[in-house]
C-alpha cells in the first residue's frame, strides 16, 4: 500500500513538474516574441532638482503591450527575463532604445536631460557589458554623459571585486552610475566608499510613510546624509506627496521622483513636460 502510494505521489509530483516547465518554455517563448514584435517599450519617469526645480533626468521603465492582457509590468517579466537568460537581448534593446530617444530630444531642440537604465545583475556580468554600452552610445550618437545606469546593492554585492572593475570601465566610458533602492541591500559603509557611483536613490520603501515614520524618518535622513558626506548626490524615489517633499528638502535631499512629480509617461508625453519652462 505504502509503496503504491509513494508511487502514485511521485507521478503525480513528476506530471506537476512536467508542466510547470512546460508553461515556463511558453511563457519564455512569448516573451522572446514581444521583443521580436515590438510589443516592449519604454516609460520615463521625470526626475526634479529641488534646487532648481528642473527635470534634468529621466528613469526608463519598461512595459510590455500584451496583445491580450494589457500593459505588463516588468515585475511580471524581468525576473522570467533574468532566469532564461533573455535579459541579455532585452536589456540591449532597452538601453538602446533609451540613448536613441534621449538623442531625439536633444536633436529636437528640448535641454539636454540623462537618461537613467536600470541593469540586471546577469546583464552587468556578461564579458563584454562595457562594450555593449559603448556600442548602444556609438549608435545612437548620444554622449556618455547623458546616460546614467542603475545598479543594485545586490548586483554589486554578489562579486564586489568584478563589479567595482567593471563600474570603474563604465566611469572610464563617461557613463554615469547610481545605486538604485538605497538602504534595502547590505552593502557596507567601506565598500561603498569603493564604488565610483554618482547617485543613491533612497528606496521607495523608506519614503513612502513619510513624515510620520519616525523609523523611516531616520533613515531618510541618515541615507542623506551619508550621501552628503561621500559627496554623492541623493534622489529619494517613490515620491508621492507635498509632506514629503517638505521633508525631504528639508533633510537635505537633492532630488526627487515620484508620483508627486510623474507617473512614468510616455515619450511624447514626457516631450511635453520638458517643454514647460522652469517656475
Ligand atoms: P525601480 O528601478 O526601483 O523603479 C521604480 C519603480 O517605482 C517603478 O516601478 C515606478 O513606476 C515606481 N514608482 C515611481 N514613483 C512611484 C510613486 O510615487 N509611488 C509608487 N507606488 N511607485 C512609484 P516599475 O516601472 O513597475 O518597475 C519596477 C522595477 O522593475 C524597477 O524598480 C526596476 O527594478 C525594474 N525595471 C524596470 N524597467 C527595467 C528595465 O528596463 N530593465 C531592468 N533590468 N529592470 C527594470
Ligand atoms: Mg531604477
Ligand atoms: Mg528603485
Ligand atoms: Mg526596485
Amino acid at each position: 500500500r505504502a509503496k503504491e502510494i509513494g508511487r502514485d505521489a511521485m507521478q503525480v509530483f513528476t506530471a506537476e513538474l512536467a508542466n510547470r516547465a512546460h508553461e515556463k518554455l511558453e511563457r519564455q517563448e512569448e516573451l522572446r516574441r514581444a521583443l521580436a514584435q515590438g510589443e516592449l517599450f519604454l516609460q520615463y519617469q521625470p526626475q526634479m532638482d529641488l534646487a532648481t526645480g528642473r527635470i534634468f533626468a529621466v528613469e526608463a521603465l519598461i512595459r510590455w503591450r500584451h496583445p491580450e492582457r494589457g500593459l505588463v509590468g516588468p515585475g511580471d517579466f524581468i525576473p522570467l527575463a533574468e532566469e532564461t537568460g533573455l535579459i541579455g537581448p532585452i536589456g540591449d534593446w532597452t538601453l538602446r532604445a533609451a540613448c536613441r530617444q534621449n538623442k531625439a530630444w536633444q536633436v529636437s531642440g528640448l535641454p539636454p536631460i540623462v537618461v537613467s537604465v536600470n541593469v540586471s545583475a546577469r546583464q552587468f556580468q556578461e564579458k563584454d557589458w562595457v562594450e555593449r554600452v559603448a556600442a548602444a552610445l556609438e549608435e545612437s550618437g548620444l554622449e556618455a554623459r547623458y546616460l546614467e545606469l542603475e545598479l543594485t546593492e545586490s548586483l554589486i554585492m554578489q562579486d564586489v571585486q568584478q563589479a567595482v572593475e567593471t563600474m570603474h570601465r563604465l566611469e572610464q566610458l563617461g557613463v554615469h552610475l547610481a545605486i538604485d533602492d538605497f538602504g534595502t541591500g547590505y552593502s557596507s559603509l567601506s565598500s561603498l566608499k569603493r564604488f565610483p557611483v554618482g547617485r543613491l536613490k533612497i528606496d521607495r520603501s523608506f519614503v513612502q510613510d513619510l513624515p510620520n515614520d519616525s523609523d523611516d524618518a531616520a533613515i531618510a535622513r541618515a541615507v542623506i546624509s551619508l550621501a552628503r558626506t561621500l559627496q554623492l548626490r541623493v534622489i529619494a524615489e517613490g515620491v508621492e506627496t507635498r509632506e514629503q517633499v517638505d521633508f525631504l528638502r528639508e533633510a537635505g535631499c537633492h532630488e526627487i521622483q515620484g508620483f508627486y512629480l510623474s507617473r512614468p509617461i510616455d515619450a511624447r508625453a514626457l516631450q511635453a513636460i520638458l517643454c514647460i519652462p522652469n517656475p
